[in-house]
């Protein structure tokens, strides 16, 4: 059992203030020898609970299959691929390294060598442990190092091959009932799977190109800032057509989530600038601003006339060198009380603004807690956080899972972790009595499939 899943020390605290607030269900001050089995008893009822459950996962990036079996990354380098990369880089490893790891025909053993100084220097980063855990629990590996990454990569390669690995691991071992995706792009169609769709070109619009590529994919003229906002609409439309379960906003990857309230004239100004400009017209960020705010609002308008929800990128961005303070999720105050007949969700716990997050969703009725991915960037902030939204928003705003993994392995491992923090937490709760243990049960169905459920109109 890892360090962090093991009793928590701060127990004996939490037990004695417990008592100044649960004098009935909380008799003793200190717990004794027998509250500590209690513990395992709880959590063992707990978690037993949870893996009977059918989940419905929010966010994953998922990989088309039949495209992977192409790639070179078909090795054990697919568990770090996704995230754990990142923190490659993070440790010192040059970018440059990306095209020999990625579309390198390397045996699995140079790939390691190439890494493994930096692996040294990041082994301990949960992005790290997430593949450790697929590699032990999914394909007998205990430890990734230079005498296993061949059988390793062997064992990968075995059962990407075989065409039912993917609802193997997703429905079968993980029991996933729906899986929201980011983007259509997985090229086959499975019914449990649904998708949201991401509107980027027209919300961060800054190029004159960018225009003329949405008029050429749509085969429909792009004159005015009206045929654009139009042009936006279709789009809209034919996603709800195919079943869009939501609009997906990444915008913080390359702007504050700050929006404001520009006049149309403002924006037309910018919007005629660009297509009268010379066909590589890029402008400033600033300058576009006006231009992609009024874009934003249309597409709120659009989400509240179709009926459909808004899940928003807010915390940690994926990747390196990004600004954190464009994603900070109290930039969108003045967006959630305008369009408060829109649900909006806020993805990844917002890394690292849990505070923050709890008093929004708190305040808000149309904004709901979203912890895809959180698990993996840090078990002790999905334990600390979850354990303190559970104490302030209404259960029915928190989804406990998504992956925001590109491969069925590390949804696994994550789904693996998320159990043991989401056990945990509930755990803790009912032997300091602030949950029955018919209530922790009812919260794990909740956070777990239903809210997500109701949230996105899942049958
Ligand atoms: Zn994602």
């Amino acid at each position: 059992m890892p360090a962090f899943l093991k009793f928590p020390p701060a127990f004996k605290r939490i037990i004695f203030f417990s008592c100044l607030y649960f004098p009935v269900s909380c008799q003793v001050a200190y717990p004794q020898s027998s509250d500590l089995s209690g513990y395992s008893d709880v959590y063992g009822k707990i978690r037993g609970y949870i893996d009977t459950l059918e989940i419905i996962d929010t966010h994953e990036h998922l990989l088309n299959p039949a495209l992977l079996r192409r790639t070179h990354i078909l090795d054990f380098f697919l568990l770090l691929n996704h995230h754990y990369y990142n923190d490659l880089i993070s440790a010192g490893m040059p970018a440059s390294y990306f095209d020999t790891l990625f579309n390198g025909n390397i045996s699995p053993l140079q790939k390691w060598k190439r890494i493994e100084p930096f692996w040294d220097n990041s082994f301990n980063t949960s992005f790290n442990r997430i593949a450790g855990i697929a590699a032990r629990r999914l394909y007998g590996i205990r430890q990734i190092n230079e005498t296993t990454v061949e059988r390793l990569s062997e064992k990968i390669r075995e059962a990407n091959f075989r065409n039912n690995w993917f609802d193997i691991i997703l429905r079968d071992s993980c029991r996933i009932r729906y899986l929201i995706q980011d983007g259509e792009n997985l090229g086959e169609n499975r019914d449990y799977i649904k998708y949201v769709r991401r509107f980027t070109p027209w919300l961060n619009v800054r190029a004159k190109f960018t225009i003329d590529s949405l008029a050429m994919n749509q085969v429909e003229p792009i004159f005015t800032l009206e045929d654009f906002v139009k042009s936006m609409e279709r789009e809209f439309v034919t996603g709800t057509e195919k079943g869009m379960a939501a609009v997906k906003i990444i915008v913080a990857y390359n702007r504050p989530l700050s929006i404001d309230e520009p006049d149309i004239n403002s924006a037309r100004r910018v919007f005629r600038r660009l297509t009268a400009g010379d066909e590589g017209l890029v402008i400033t960020l600033n300058e576009a601003k006006p231009l992609q705010d009024y874009m934003f609002h249309k597409l709120m308008e659009l989400a509240g006339k179709y009926h459909k929800p808004v899940a928003i990128h807010t915390g940690l961005l994926s990747g390196n060198g990004n600004n954190i303070r464009n994603s900070d999720p109290a930039l969108l105050s003045n967006i959630f009380l305008k369009y408060n007949r829109v649900n909006f969700v806020l993805f990844h716990g917002s890394y690292p603004f849990g505070g923050e997050l709890s008093a929004i969703v708190k305040n808000f009725p149309n904004v709901y807690i979203d912890m895809n991915w959180v698990y993996a960037i840090s078990p002790s902030y999905s334990k600390r956080y979850l354990s303190e939204w559970l104490e302030t928003v209404p259960v029915s705003k928190i989804m406990a899972f998504g992956g925001d993994y590109n491969i069925v392995e590390n949804i696994y491992a994550e789904y693996f972790l998320a159990k043991q923090v989401i056990s945990e937490v509930l755990a803790e709760k009912v032997m300091n009595g602030y949950f029955t243990s018919g209530e922790a049960l009812k919260v794990a169905r909740m956070i777990l499939h239903d809210n997500a459920a109701g949230f996105y109109g899942l049958p």
